[in-house]
């Protein structure tokens, strides 16, 4: 049985964080889905299909990491590809209070699908999107923040 993983979140935009949990996690699991969740309520500062475009960019030499996007719950999502684990990063403890809950509450809906947590390197722990769009408005350098595939 082939055990693949959706990673999903907003990657508004990716960054190097993101990006070392991915290529972490793609030698434990058979297929990585980077799933980028399209929510109508939430603006974002870069279209879905650039996202997706340099997601795919970054990952373009590994066969076993996909980018696809999806709307509605993550686990029909996960239910509808066949993956039985969901990816997370946990930077803080605030990380883990948020997804804690969401984690709980994915469990009490789908007893099949397990949320897998990786802690993310210690140099990328102070990195979010928001950080970036930030420092990108204020014209700062991006470069310890994104990777260089992400071309703002
Ligand atoms: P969301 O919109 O779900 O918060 P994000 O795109 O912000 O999605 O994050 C997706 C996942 O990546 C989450 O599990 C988040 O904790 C994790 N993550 C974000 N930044 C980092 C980082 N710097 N290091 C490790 N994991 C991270």
């Amino acid at each position: 049985m082939s055990k693949i993983a959706i990673f999903p979140g907003s990657f508004d935009p990716i960054t190097l964080g993101h990006v070392s949990i991915v290529k972490r996690a793609a030698s434990l699991f058979d297929k990585i889905i980077v799933a980028i969740g399209v929510n109508s309520t939430k603006s974002s500062m870069f279209s879905v299909e650039q996202r997706k475009e340099w997601i795919e960019n970054i990952f373009k030499d590994y066969e076993n990491i996909e980018v696809e996007t999806y709307t509605g719950l993550t686990i029909n999502y996960c239910k509808k590809k066949g993956a039985k684990y969901i990816l997370r990063g946990l930077r803080t403890s605030a990380d883990f209070e948020f997804e804690r809950g969401i984690g709980q509450v994915n469990f009490m809906m789908e007893k099949e699908i397990e949320t897998v947590f990786l802690l993310t390197e210690a140099k990328y722990s102070p990195i979010s999107s928001s950080i970036v769009r930030d420092v990108y408005k204020n014209g700062g350098d991006l470069s310890k923040l994104i990777p260089a595939e992400v071309i703002l």
